[in-house]
């Protein structure tokens, strides 16, 4: 009986060998996981710019603060006259 039971042990323990012998060459053969690529910067950032109308500087034209037709960096140079 004992016999029996060291042959299926014996088995047993073979069968995991191998099984963790494959294991391991399927998992060297798998590519190496490579970062995703980086993505351009979205259109939406892309702003366009605007130029005060009494200073001259050069701002995001979301942030122009309009009066009289012209665009002004700020609420004070809005109250100025243009140049
Ligand atoms: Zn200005």
């Amino acid at each position: 009986m004992s016999r029996v039971l060291f042959w299926i042990l014996l088995v047993g323990l073979v069968v995991l060998a191998v099984r963790a012998k494959l294991k391991a060459l399927g998992a060297r053969r798998q590519p190496p996981v490579q970062p995703p690529p980086r993505s351009e910067a979205p259109a939406a950032a892309i702003e366009n710019m605007a130029q005060c109308a009494h200073c001259g500087l050069h701002f995001p034209a979301s942030e122009a603060v309009h009066a009289d037709g012209h665009d002004y960096c700020s609420p004070g140079h809005a109250r100025l006259p243009p140049r």
